[in-house]
């Protein structure tokens, strides 16, 4: 795609022909889009961008944004209470433990729970839109937002972790038990198909949009712009 406007900079490897195995990172050329070529080191299929990669990171956000409904209204946590069962979403999980004076785990569980998967979701589809509309600027800005997105996936589990903690704590005395409830697949369901987004995309597409550069982009060339060009070119 992004080969037909010439850049000012160097050339990048899709121009030059050349593309980087995903596997052992030798350079191999390969010609055209959609040649079969395989690495002959390690025997992987080489591809400058990962194939279909906005259409498979597109369904997985929306499989997250569909699933995020019932995780957030139905009942995460069962607490049997001397015999009577109580349903409790994350909300009132994190209402309860505000109420409590335990804001520290209230703030934990509102962050891992709901502003982190709002987020991670926004920001993906964000992205998403912003190669579907070709828009060529905050280009960096965009790499650097998916990286957090990346990096922030491994946290996700945490208040599935609280819960587990909390029927650790509870599960004693007058509760006769506490377990987790509907909402809690539901919630697996999110995290994963939002890992699974942030994995699938090719971050070069947002470099491709800008043809490599982003406008009235300096040649500062400091090492992070020049990190940048090298994984965007190849
Ligand atoms: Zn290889």
């Amino acid at each position: 795609m992004g080969a037909e406007k010439k850049a000012k900079g160097p050339i990048t490897g899709m121009e030059a022909g050349l593309s980087v195995c995903h596997e052992c990172r030798k350079v191999v050329p390969v010609h055209g889009e959609n040649s079969q070529v395989r690495c002959p080191r390690c025997g992987s299929s080489m591809h400058f961008r990962k194939p279909e990669s906005v259409t498979k990171s597109w369904a997985l956000i929306i499989t997250s944004l569909i699933l995020l409904f019932p995780a957030n209204f139905l009942p995460i946590m069962k607490v049997d209470y001397m015999g009577a069962a109580q349903y409790s979403t994350i909300m009132d999980g994190i209402l309860y433990f505000f109420k409590e004076g335990s804001y520290g785990i209230g703030v934990v569980i509102l962050v891992a729970s709901v502003l982190v998967p709002v987020f991670k979701i926004v920001g993906i589809m964000m992205i998403l839109l912003s190669i579907h509309f070709d828009i060529k600027s905050w280009l960096e800005h965009k790499t650097l937002m998916f990286r957090f997105i990346k990096f922030i996936g491994r946290w996700s589990m945490l208040d599935i972790f609280v819960i587990a903690l909390l029927t650790g704590l509870v599960d004693f005395g007058f509760l006769s038990s506490i377990a987790a409830a509907p909402a809690a697949p539901f919630f697996c369901g999110v995290v994963i198909s939002t890992m699974l987004a942030a994995e699938v995309f090719d971050t070069r597409l947002i470099w491709d949009a800008g043809g490599g550069k982003e406008d009235g982009e300096v040649d500062a060339g400091g090492s992070m712009d020049g990190q940048d060009d090298l994984d965007s070119g190849l």
